[in-house]
């Protein structure tokens, strides 16, 4: 039993280190990928698995879109994204943001606004350069 619960520490450990050296918001399924070379035995279910527990007790950040394949940011710290509408690449946004966030207030409908979380969506740098060598 002890075997089993550090071989699950283990595996939790590698698939947090794997995802802290990543800036691309890896898919469970391309986590899975890097984290195999280290873990030959781990499946694509323990790797979900981990990052399920893992996201809901804040150490990494889960990003869901409807309509894509969920994924997962080992950065906790408060950043935004910018989605490639094209090819679905998430990436942090860098510096400052251009547009300026409205005043929040403190209340609304109800609630107590704690904060706020903005996505972007735009066209990703290959995106761009392989539509302009296309036309
Ligand atoms: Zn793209
Ligand atoms: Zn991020």
């Amino acid at each position: 039993m002890s075997n089993q619960i550090s071989r699950m520490t283990i595996q939790r450990t590698i698939i947090l280190d794997e995802l802290g050296k990543l800036a691309t918001h890896p898919t469970a399924d391309e986590l899975y990928r890097i984290v195999r070379k280290r873990l030959p035995k781990i499946s694509l279910g323990t790797v979900y698995r981990n990052l399920e527990i893992l996201s809901c007790s804040g150490r990494i950040r889960k990003i869901e879109v409807p309509g894509t394949m969920k994924r997962f940011d080992g950065n906790t710290d408060i950043h935004h994204h910018v989605r490639c509408v094209s090819c679905g690449a998430v990436r942090d946004v860098r510096g400052e943001l251009a547009v300026s966030l409205p005043e929040i207030p403190g209340d609304i409908d109800g609630y107590r606004i704690v904060g706020c979380r903005l996505d972007l969506i735009g066209i990703c740098p290959k995106c761009r350069k392989s539509s302009e060598n296309s036309t």
